[in-house]
């Protein structure tokens, strides 16, 4: 479906300059990954205590890997070098690649997406870091949607290893090509997927919180079946800590938009605990409780 089989020759296949639009869990995460890896990155929000935060965190990551011996001073200050943070957007105008990581807002991202057009190359590469947001719905706020792509970065961006690229039904092969040799230097594995909803992992990921859901509706105890999945099962964590840590409030959005977007295979389940827990604030490990007491 893409346009054009072949590279433009014009095809940026070298990142050397990277812009983030957002400073937090998402967009510092994904500066630090940038700037660790040593491609400087530009750090952009509209609001300074986030850049700080952004920053913050970079700074607090670099000093675990130093307690354990990983990380030595000068590769903490070369790293924090790398970032530079800012409220201008006259500052990215000479990236490579711009990944948009600001809120989960369909209109705010489409006024980011074309504010940022005015402000780079024509040859930038553009991408959003969007979780549930169709990709090519998100391409029609930009005038050239054959340089824009999704790049989904996973929490947190410094431990996760997957990144999925999503094509849009205009996307180019080299805007592909471009991303994935970002991701590469990034340290992190790409998988190129079409857009639908929940793109790949969470098409995978929130039928078996569904399953779960049905289980607790069932009757099942959420810290037995959580032991079952980590202790015995082998998984890092059972679905009721892995949905403390994504945040009820998202896992909520998240099964609301693919319930709309593929209701044949994924619907909205009757007093789902989820939903339940969502409704009663308790949104996870981001506000202490959920399934979960964090404090
Ligand atoms: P967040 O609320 O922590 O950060 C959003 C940042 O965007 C804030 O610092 C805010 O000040 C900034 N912002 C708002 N408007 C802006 C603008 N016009 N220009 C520049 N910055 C602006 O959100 P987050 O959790 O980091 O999520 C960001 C994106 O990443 C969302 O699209 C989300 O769906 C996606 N995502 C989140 C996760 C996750 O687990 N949190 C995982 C994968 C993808």
């Amino acid at each position: 479906k893409s346009k054009g089989k072949k590279l433009a020759k014009s095809a940026i296949t070298d990142i050397t300059q990277t812009a983030v639009l957002g400073a937090g869990i998402m967009g510092g995460g994904i500066a630090y990954q940038s700037a660790v890896k040593g491609t400087p990155v530009i750090m952009k929000d509209i609001a300074q205590p986030a850049l700080d935060l952004g920053l913050a965190e970079a700074a607090k990551i670099l000093s675990k890997g130093m307690a354990r011996g990983k990380v030595d001073a000068k590769k903490m200050a070369a790293t924090l070098n790398n970032i530079t943070p800012t409220l201008d957007y006259s500052a990215i105008k000479n990236v490579d690649l711009v990944i948009e990581a600001v809120v989960e807002n369909p209109k705010v991202k489409a006024m980011v997406l074309a504010e940022t057009e005015q402000h780079v190359a024509d040859e930038t590469v553009i991408c959003s870091n969007t979780s549930t947001i169709s990709i090519n719905q998100l391409a029609k706020s930009v005038t050239k949607p054959e340089r824009f792509c999704g790049m989904h970065f996973f929490n947190p961006v410094h431990r996760m290893p997957l990144v999925e690229i999503i094509r849009g039904e205009h996307t180019s092969d080299s805007t592909i090509a471009a991303v994935v040799a970002a991701t590469l230097k990034m340290g992190k594995t790409p998988i190129v997927v079409n857009d639908c909803p929940g793109f790949l992992v969470n098409r995978i990921l929130f039928p078996y919180f569904a399953g779960f859901s049905k289980l607790l509706i069932d009757g099942a105890d959420f810290v037995a079946v959580d032991k079952v999945m980590e202790k015995i099962f082998g998984w890092p964590m059972g679905p009721a800590f892995l949905l403390d840590v994504v945040g009820m409030d998202t896992a909520e959005h998240a099964s609301n938009v693919m319930a709309a977007g593929i209701p044949e295979r994924l619907q909205k389940i009757e007093n789902d605990p989820v939903t339940v827990l969502y409704q009663a604030e308790r949104l996870g490990q981001k506000n202490a409780k959920g399934f979960y007491d964090h404090s």
